[in-house]
């Protein structure tokens, strides 16, 4: 995966250092790799890697991360993973998705 890169300059991922606490749950949910390191903060490495899952928004508690989530497969198992249930994003309202 590390290697897949959507349209360029189209993410819509944000990010402000100043709210940064250095968590690092950026880094461990995010699947693309987006995020590293850089001392006690976190910082973007290559923002067209994001495929807008909404994982690290979800997870940064200052919220330092914004990002306008798509509402595709991809959400759903990221959702999945998260509750540990079944990929879901609630496309249908309920049980079943897409
Ligand atoms: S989740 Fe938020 S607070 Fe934690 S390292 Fe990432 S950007 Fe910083
Ligand atoms: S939205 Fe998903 S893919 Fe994009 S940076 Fe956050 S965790 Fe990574």
């Amino acid at each position: 995966m590390d290697t897949q890169i959507y349209l360029k300059n189209v993410a819509t991922l944000e990010y402000d250092p100043s709210l940064c606490i250095g968590c690092r749950l950026c880094i461990e949910v995010c699947p693309h790799n987006v995020f590293k390191m850089a001392g006690k903060k976190a910082e973007i490495i290559d923002r067209d890697k994001c495929m807008e899952c909404g994982a690290c928004m979800l997870n940064c508690v200052p919220g330092a991360l914004t990002v306008k989530q798509g509402v595709g497969c991809a959400a759903a198992v990221i959702s999945g993973f998260l509750k540990g249930t079944e990929p879901n994003c609630d496309c249908s309202g309920g049980d079943a998705c897409c």
